[in-house]
This record gives C-alpha cells, sequence and structure tokens, in this order.
C-alpha cells in the first residue's frame, strides 16, 4: 500500500481515519496532534515569556509513551525560551525492570539535553515495590500501591520542581479505557476528579490550588502510532512489561476495547469525545475541593486524617 499523502510506501493503515500513511507522515500526524492538543487545552499561558519561563516536569519511565512524548516536546519547545522541560523518573524497586528503563531514560535525556532527576520508593518511603507485593498487607494487585506511591511522589517532586505543569504519557487508548471504567464503574466524581486533574482544558478545570495541574498531551494519539514513532525513530524505549501489571478490570476493559475498535473504528475517539463533555458536566457538579485537608503525616492534600500513601506505608511497615 501507498501512503495516502505523498505515495511513497505506507508503514501504517489507520483504521478510524482510512489513511495510508508512510514514516514522514506518520510522524508529522503524531507531533501534529501533540501541539493541537498543547494549543486546545491552554497549556501555555499567556503570560509565560523568555524571562519568566515556565518549567513542564515530564514524567518519564522510559517507556515508548513517556519517551516519544519527552521527545516530541522537545523538539517543539527546543527553541521556544518560555519553556523549560525536566524530566522526572521514579524507581519503584522491581528487580530486573526499572533498572533498563531508567537506562533508556538517561539515554534519550542525555541525547535531548534534558534535566533528569530520579527519585525512589526506597529513599522518599523505605520501601520497594518488590517487598510491596511479596507481603501484601491490604490484599491489594500491585498497581493499587503502586499508583498511589507513585502519584504522591510525582506530586510532590513536581513541587520540589517548581513546575507550572507535569505532563504524563498517557495515549487514546489508556485514556479511553480510563474512561470506560469510571463509567462501568458509575463514579461520577472519578470523572469531575479527572476533568479537573488533567483531562479538561486549563481555563475550564475547576480551582485546584493543593497540585500541580496535569496535562497529557498524548492522548489523542492511538497506543500502536505511539509504538511504530519510537520504533521508527530508533528511540531508546523500553518494551518490557512490569512483572506486577496485573490490573485485571483495566485488562477486561482494554481487550473490550480493542475487539470494538476492531469492529468499529473510530470507537476510542468517539468514546472521548462524549465523555470529556459528561466529565466537564460532572466537574460543574462535584468540582468543588473544599472539604480537603492536610495529612497528620506527611502534610499531603487529603480528604481524610491520614492520605492514602501515608496509610499504605505505615500497612507495608507493620508487616
Ligand atoms: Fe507499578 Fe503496576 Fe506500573 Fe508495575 S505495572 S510499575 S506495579 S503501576
Amino acid at each position: 500500500m501507498n501512503c495516502d499523502k505523498c505515495g511513497a510506501d505506507a508503514v501504517m493503515h489507520a483504521a478510524y481515519s482510512g489513511l495510508h500513511l508512510c514514516e514522514e507522515h506518520l510522524r508529522r500526524a503524531v507531533e501534529k496532534r501533540v501541539r493541537q492538543r498543547v494549543r486546545e487545552d491552554g497549556l501555555i499561558p499567556d503570560d509565560a515569556t523568555p524571562e519568566d519561563p515556565v518549567t513542564w516536569v515530564i514524567g518519564l519511565s522510559g517507556g515508548k509513551d513517556s519517551v516519544v512524548l519527552t521527545k516530541i516536546l522537545h523538539d517543539t519547545f527546543e527553541q521556544d525560551p518560555r519553556i523549560e522541560l525536566v524530566a522526572l523518573s521514579i524507581h519503584e524497586g522491581i528487580e530486573g525492570y526499572r533498572d533498563a528503563s531508567l537506562d533508556a531514560s538517561e539515554e534519550l535525556t542525555a541525547e535531548l539535553d534534558i534535566r533528569h532527576e530520579t527519585v525512589s520508593y526506597a529513599e522518599e518511603f523505605g520501601i520497594e515495590m518488590d517487598d510491596v507485593v511479596e507481603d501484601d498487607p491490604e490484599n491489594m494487585a500491585a498497581c493499587a500501591y503502586c499508583g498511589v506511591f507513585r502519584r504522591d511522589l510525582l506530586e510532590t517532586y513536581a513541587e520540589a520542581l517548581e513546575a507550572d505543569l507535569m505532563l504524563t504519557g498517557h495515549n487514546l487508548d489508556d485514556e479511553a479505557e480510563t474512561a470506560l471504567m469510571n463509567v462501568f464503574e458509575g463514579d461520577i466524581e472519578q470523572m469531575a476528579r479527572h476533568f479537573d486533574a488533567s483531562l479538561g482544558p486549563m481555563d475550564e478545570r475547576s480551582e485546584q490550588d493543593h497540585h500541580v495541574p496535569r496535562a497529557k498531551p498524548l492522548r489523542d494519539v492511538p497506543e500502536k502510532e505511539v509504538a511504530l514513532y519510537a520504533h521508527l525513530a530508533d528511540l531508546p524505549a523500553h518494551i518490557t512489561e512490569c512483572p506486577h501489571a496485573e490490573e485485571a478490570f483495566r485488562g477486561e476493559v482494554q481487550e473490550l476495547l480493542l475487539g470494538l475498535e476492531d469492529d468499529h473504528p473510530g470507537t476510542r475517539h468517539s468514546i472521548m469525545a462524549g465523555y470529556e463533555r459528561l466529565a466537564a458536566l460532572a466537574a460543574e457538579a462535584y468540582g468543588d475541593d473544599a472539604d480537603l485537608g492536610e495529612c497528620d503525616r506527611c502534610g499531603a492534600t487529603t480528604a481524610r486524617d491520614i492520605c492514602r500513601k501515608c496509610a499504605l506505608v505505615e500497612a507495608v511497615e507493620a508487616v
């Protein structure tokens, strides 16, 4: 098959758009969607100037998504003195997995000349995910612990690095899965939080002054295209799956979504288009975070006396 844009050999067929694209036009299409998302979500504030630039901290795991996001943001804003990029990696303490992906992150940031900071669960909480999985004091999936610890570190370090924005590499498949999970669980408050935390355009989010705002500029790009981009650009992405990955419900939703997308191309896009409108309405109704206070232990923002991260660390230490 030939590229519908230029007639060169196509490297992919996007069933949702009907287009066959060559390497060059796939690259351009992915980059264009990231730039569009940055613009549509209003991620660059009007008052950002070369004298007073904004700091964007990118959560860099070393996997294909965050590696592609880092590369595209670097290439797009390299000559823009209003934006300073910092990459932040987290070591969870997973043997044989995270060391390799941190090597990929080091290689990429050295190549792009981006400041790179690494923090670990061991240094920050005195725990390693391998031990947490073995002890499992709360009888939960590994990702349920890990997600809480990671979110806490990202938020803490985004603040410490004086970030104006925290960017993560979630792609279209990730976001459509999260949207469907929230719908299937009937969790309207979670939809509102999703909108206010990372999904809505900056000027439409409810006031959230307790953490650095987040954004996901890759969220219009399907996972397969991100993987192909990383491969074709020969980026140092680490592709091995975490040995503790076992989010059962997300896995089921992922299977369902893949099947629906095969039978009805464009399903992921239409889910997200409708979900964003629903989540915006939910945020209008539930976006007020006036009930939040500070964790008695660490001072993090929480609706409880002790935040979830401190409660989990305590449970792990008690084993
Ligand atoms: Fe942590 Fe789960 Fe990701 Fe592994 S797959 S790094 S346990 S969140």
